[in-house]
């Protein structure tokens, strides 16, 4: 996968300007370019089952920037920009759509070999400005009824930013969104505040570990962390994605404990959509 140049991020553009403010105008700027002009590009990473049948799933869609002159640009470097000046809304509208597209590509390839509860699902990051947008929940909709992908298919990550923002709200958008059979993952949890009130009072599918517990496994602090999250989800009957899976190792020990389903370089990086869904088997029915 490309990197921005090996700079972190927004410094390849503040060079260019030298001050701060100037600089995030300009990426503003670009950042607009490039929704009219079609630089962005989805990339999938798989997510697998961590039983024995270690199945491919599904996808997470990650954005990235194919910039003209600088090269693909990850989504650390501009989604904070893009979340600042609400452009993330219409990002973020494309990557729906974008990601819904794809996958209803896919499943027509798959159609007389999978029956439909066995079709890979995509799975979508929202920025809590766009979730909280008085219209989602009816977009969601939308863009469900005119891509054909099935609802079941298509699961929403959100991060408790949103809950932070607004729970209530948070709330009844998540009802609304799983009346229809569309899951929701609460992302990065055990970063942030991870308030266990969220748990109790909003109705997620999944929690999705984030990867600093699992790049710290050795520690056995981290271990007993992430059993205690997995005790805690399996007793809210939430299911579990473990991310940044990156060595047999940290996979091994996740199957032990029971982890359910697992993602990272180890098991597999982002690619392209074609080089992505290339890893379903088409032959065979799973
Ligand atoms: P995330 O949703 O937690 O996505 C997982 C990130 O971890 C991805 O980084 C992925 O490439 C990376 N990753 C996966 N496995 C491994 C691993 O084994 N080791 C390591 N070191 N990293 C791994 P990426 O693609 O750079 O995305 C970063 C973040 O940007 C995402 O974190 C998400 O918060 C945000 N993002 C990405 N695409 C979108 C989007 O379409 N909309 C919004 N709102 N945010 C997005
Ligand atoms: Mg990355
Ligand atoms: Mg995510
Ligand atoms: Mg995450």
């Amino acid at each position: 996968e490309a990197k921005s140049s090996g700079h972190g991020g927004v410094i390849v553009f503040s060079e260019a300007l030298g001050c701060e403010a100037r600089n995030r105008m300009a990426l503003e700027r670009e950042l607009r370019d490039a929704i009219r002009d079609r630089q962005f590009v989805l990339h999938y990473q798989p997510i697998f089952s961590l039983d024995k049948s270690q199945r491919l799933r599904g996808f997470e869609a990650l954005i990235r920037w194919n910039h003209p002159t600088r090269g693909m640009i990850d989504p650390g470097t501009f989604i904070p920009a893009a979340e600042e000046s609400g452009l993330i809304v219409f990002i973020g509208d494309w990557v729906l759509r974008q990601g819904c597209t794809a996958m209803a590509r896919l499943h027509e390839r798959l159609a007389n070999r999978y029956s439909r509860e066995d079709l890979p699902f995509v799975s979508i990051n929202i920025a809590p400005q766009q979730f909280l947008q008085p219209n989602f929940a009816a977009h969601v909709q939308r863009v469900l009824i005119e891509t054909g992908v099935p609802p079941e298919c298509l699961r929403l990550e959100v991060t408790e930013g949103v809950a932070i923002i607004d729970s209530e709200r948070t709330r009844q958008v998540l009802e609304e969104i799983r009346a229809w059979g569309v899951r929701t993952s609460l992302d990065d949890f055990g970063t942030g505040y991870s308030s266990l009130s969220y748990l109790q009072n909003l109705p997620f599918d999944t929690l999705k570990i984030d990867r600093s517990f699992i790049s710290s496994m050795d520690d056995p602090k981290s271990r007993k962390i992430i059993r205690a999250i997995m005790d805690l989800a399996g007793n809210l009957n939430l299911s579990v994605v473990a991310e940044g899976i990156e060595t047999p190792e940290q996979g091994n020990a996740l199957i032990e404990m029971g982890c359910e389903y697992g993602q990272g370089f180890h098991l597999g990086r982002p690619l392209d959509e074609a080089s992505a869904f290339a890893l379903i088997p088409f032959d065979e029915a799973a």
